[in-house]
């Protein structure tokens, strides 16, 4: 109630007269009250006005009750056409290249029904629809509000974050640049190491092989650094190409582990290897089946201690292909799983112990599977082991145009 919703005091100055005492005083609070009310409103009303963010609020069913001046210019909506309707139906929401996101990712969707803030994603940007169908990068949050135990509505906080997706766009430009740029030069360093190591320009003495040696190999872990970032970079621009082929995964996954025997060897793990079927092949992009097989088994082995055992398995399910690299190592401590796809990640029991590493093989790994129709998911103890499994559909890899491979 407003002041204005209560009779004029001055219309009731002949019957104040006649009035009882309390039903004055009464009739005087509920003015002040009605005055308080009205102040704190207009108040409200003005810090919301004067708020940057977008700010709608919602009740229990998502239908919309209130929403600032900011949310009204940056959809490009009236408040009027919005006020009453489903904030799900009249601001929409997609993806980059404009696919609606389903209604079950939705911020405004999922604190409706788990009661707890909800954001949208990390790693995935999220689009407004304009009132004319143009889209702008968007960082909802949306904070459900409570009455006793029940949802009563929701808050939807939102910031127009084009500046801040241009900012990531240039370094992901400037990074592929110079990845790219860097490949060249570091592929030369390592054609004239390998001639030196084989003495066709001549015979090396003990010291000078193993310098070359440690040379050799610092260049190569800068090889790898530099593709991973490439790859990185290709990824999060999105302009790396899926190609689909038959490929056979048993062979595949064979000569992986042959490119790695040099480390298994030094390190006496055993390994355990079953497929099922035997020879299957699956239509996937052969690079990327070799990337996520290489960083599985190469973690596997990497983050077991000697006389370890890593087991493989390729299995194909009534529901999709299930691989699996299974291994007795370090493990992942529990504190650490959530951000193990993290890019640049890595976990601290395994950097004293193995201080090569870049961080970047699950995310790459993750952003293949994602974009590729697939799924990955681990179980780790600290100190048992760890077991990777990566789920692909039957009808392998969904095909993606794109301009450039992944390294
Ligand atoms: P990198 O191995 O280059 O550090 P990854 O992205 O491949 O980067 O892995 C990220 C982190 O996940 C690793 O640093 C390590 O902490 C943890 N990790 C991955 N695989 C295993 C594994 N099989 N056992 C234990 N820890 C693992």
């Amino acid at each position: 109630m407003t002041k204005a919703d209560l009779p004029p005091k001055q219309n009731a100055t002949k019957s104040d007269d006649l009035m009882p005492d309390e039903v004055k005083r009464a009739y005087d609070e509920l003015q002040e009250g009605a005055q308080t009310l009205a102040e704190v409103s207009a108040r409200n009303q003005a810090l919301l006005e004067s708020i940057g963010d977008g700010i709608i609020a919602t009740d229990q069913d998502g239908l919309i009750t209130l929403i600032n001046g900011s949310a009204e210019s940056m959809l490009d909506k009236k408040r009027s056409d919005l006020i009453g309707k489903s904030v799900v139906e009249s601001v929409p929401v997609v993806d980059n290249k404009g696919k609606e996101i389903p209604l079950y990712r939705r911020p405004e969707v999922l604190a409706l029904s788990t009661g707890k803030p909800s954001s949208n994603p990390r790693g995935q940007t999220y689009y407004y629809k304009r009132k004319d169908g143009s889209q702008f990068p968007v960082g909802i949050t949306v904070t459900p509000f409570v009455l006793g135990e029940k949802i009563v509505g929701t808050i939807v906080v939102f910031r127009d974050i084009t500046i801040e997706t241009d900012i990531d766009r240039t370094k992901t430009e400037f990074v592929s640049l110079a990845s790219h740029q860097l490949r060249t030069p570091l592929a030369t360093i390592r054609w004239y190491a390998e001639m030196l190591k084989d003495e066709s320009l001549g015979k090396l003495n003990e010291e000078q092989k193993e310098y070359l040696e440690t040379m050799y190999k610092s260049n190569l872990r800068m090889i790898d650094l530099v593709d991973a970032l490439l790859n990185v970079s290709r990824l999060e621009l999105g302009t790396f190409i899926i190609e689909p082929k038959p490929t056979d995964l048993e062979e595949m996954a064979d000569s992986v582990l042959e490119e790695l025997a040099v480390k298994i060897q030094a390190k006496s793990i055993q390994i355990e290897k079953e497929y099922s079927p035997k020879d299957l092949v699956l239509n996937v992009d052969p690079k990327l089946t070799r990337i996520i097989f290489q960083n599985l088994l190469s973690n596997a082995v990497k983050y077991t201690p000697e006389k370890g055992k890593v087991s493989l398995s390729v299995e194909k399910t009534d529901k999709d292909i299930q691989i699996r690299v299974k291994d007795t190592g370090y493990g992942i401590p529990k504190k650490d799983q959530k951000q193990i796809f993290t890019k640049l990640f890595r976990a601290d029991n395994v950097k004293v112990k193995e201080t090569e590493g870049t961080g970047l093989g699950l995310y790459i790994v993750q952003s293949i599977l994602e974009t590729a129709g697939g799924k990955i998911w681990f179980e780790s103890e600290e100190g048992k082991g760890t077991t990777f499994y990566v789920s692909l559909p039957l009808e392998g890899m969904k095909q993606k145009k794109g301009t450039k491979s992944l390294a």
